[in-house]
C-alpha cells in the first residue's frame, strides 16, 4: 500500500520519530499527542483495521502487544498504568487505516473517553 501513511512511515519514505523497530513491529511518536507518552505501534504488513485481521495474524497480533509491553516499561508507564486503544472504523474515531494501537500514558486518562 504506496499511498498509506503508516506504510510509508514504516518504509521511511516520510519521517516519523521510530521509538522502535523489529520484522514484524514498528512505533512511532503520534504527531499530535494526546498525553505526555502517545505512541503508535503499527505492524510493517498493511492491515487496514483489527477487521481486516485474519486467522495467519495471530502472531503477529500477538507481537504487537508484546511491543506495547515493552514500551510500557522502557517509557515508564507501569505500575502507574496507561491506556492501549484501537480505533476501528469511522464510529471508533478511525482515521489512518492502517492497524494501529495507541500507547498512551504519562497522565490519569479518563473514562468514558470522547
Ligand atoms: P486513529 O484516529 O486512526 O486511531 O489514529 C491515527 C493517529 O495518527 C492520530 O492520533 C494522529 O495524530 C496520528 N497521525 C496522523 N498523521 C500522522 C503522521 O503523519 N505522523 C504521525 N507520527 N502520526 C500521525
Ligand atoms: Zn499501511
Amino acid at each position: 500500500m504506496t499511498q498509506c501513511l503508516f506504510c510509508r512511515i514504516v518504509k521511511k519514505e516520510i519521517p516519523g520519530r521510530i521509538v522502535y523497530e523489529d520484522e514484524a513491529v514498528v512505533a512511532f511518536e503520534d504527531i499530535n499527542p494526546q498525553a505526555p507518552v502517545h505512541i503508535l505501534v503499527v505492524p510493517r504488513k498493511h492491515v487496514d483495521s483489527l477487521m481486516n485481521l485474519t486467522q495467519g495474524d495471530k502472531e503477529l497480533m500477538g507481537s504487537l502487544f508484546m511491543v506495547a509491553n515493552e514500551l510500557a516499561k522502557t517509557h515508564d508507564l507501569n505500575p502507574s498504568g496507561f491506556r492501549a486503544v484501537i480505533n476501528t472504523g469511522p464510529g471508533g474515531g478511525q482515521t489512518v487505516y492502517h492497524l494501529h494501537v495507541h500507547l498512551m500514558g504519562g497522565r490519569q486518562m479518563t473514562w468514558p473517553p470522547g
